[in-house]
């Protein structure tokens, strides 16, 4: 009896010393219900599908949801609706509304150097919704009104109106979509643990945002990183990380789609309803 508790001992004390150093992150404080981010972010999805080119291409959509099919199975991925769209738009952005919708600008396929960074870039907005950021920052800006207006909310008005009087919106400069480093740094990490549960290589997910990084905030890529503001050394970051995870070869594609792909949106025609930025009325989200 002694020996067998001591072995248990061992056991508890030698697996703590193997994932001391990995992390499992759990979501910051939050007035919302998990229940209450779906049904904000399915409103708010409804929203962009009005106001911006959400494209509607059987290739395309195909192809992101065998992709996130595959990154939702992880076990860090939890147990969210996820959904994942393409926005024709030459500037480099991708963004996640609260409890699943997945928006992937058309640039953003366009400059991946492989499919491991296109679904580096899916696995890091899935984090920031299985993380909850966007309704977190919410709760923390607007700590004192939010309790009074979710309960409101729940009675049946739809949130993202409620929000709305709030001065919360989806739109310019948005608290539910613009991060901080550390939530940006949280979604690197989940993001890398989504990654290495499939089998793409983690690393990708890092050199694509470095990538985009070392281009400067200007022009095709000034949204994205207002929006996801760098954490600072994302490969060294990612490179730590992985000495943690289990051991295994790490692949850059899996489908062996993103090719043919890649080559068909670059090519693509602007939709009907497309408006050059300019002359758009209703800024992208966080623009
Ligand atoms: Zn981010």
């Amino acid at each position: 009896m002694r020996s067998r508790r001591l072995f248990l001992a061992i056991l508890v004390v030698g697996g703590g010393a193997l994932f001391a150093q990995l992390k499992e992150l759990k979501p910051g404080f939050n007035f919302f219900s998990t229940q209450q981010d779906i049904q904000l972010g399915q409103e708010a999805k409804a929203q962009v599908e009005k106001t911006m080119p959400v494209i509607q291409d059987r290739r395309i959509t195909d192809y992101l949801t065998q992709i996130g099919q595959m990154l939702a199975r992880s076990p860090h991925a939890g147990q969210w609706p996820f959904s994942f769209s393409t926005i024709y738009d030459k500037n480099i952005n991708a963004f996640a509304l609260p409890g699943g919708p997945i928006f992937i600008n058309t640039a953003t396929i366009a400059a991946a150097d492989n499919e491991a960074q296109l679904a580096g870039v899916m696995a890091h907005e899935m984090s920031h919704i299985v993380l909850r950021h966007g309704t977190h920052q919410a709760s923390k800006a607007q700590f004192i009104q939010l309790p009074a207006m979710i309960a409101g909310a729940a009675l049946g008005n739809g949130i993202l109106g409620a929000l709305g009087r709030l001065g919360i919106n989806i739109g310019a400069n948005s608290v539910l979509l613009k991060y901080s480093r550390d939530a940006e740094a949280q979604a690197d990490y989940n993001g890398a643990e989504i990654m290495a549960d499939v089998g793409y290589n983690p690393v990708e997910m890092a050199r694509f945002f470095e990538k985009l990084e070392s281009k400067g905030s200007e022009g095709q890529i000034a949204q994205f990183l207002s929006d996801h503001p760098s954490p600072g050394n994302r490969v060294k970051a990612v490179e730590e990380e992985i000495q943690y995870l289990p051991k295994k070869t790490y692949r850059d594609t899996i489908t062996g789609k993103f090719q043919g792909v890649q080559t068909y949106v670059q090519r693509l025609k602007p939709p009907k309803n497309y408006k050059p930025p300019a002359q758009n009325q209703n800024p992208p989200p966080g623009a």
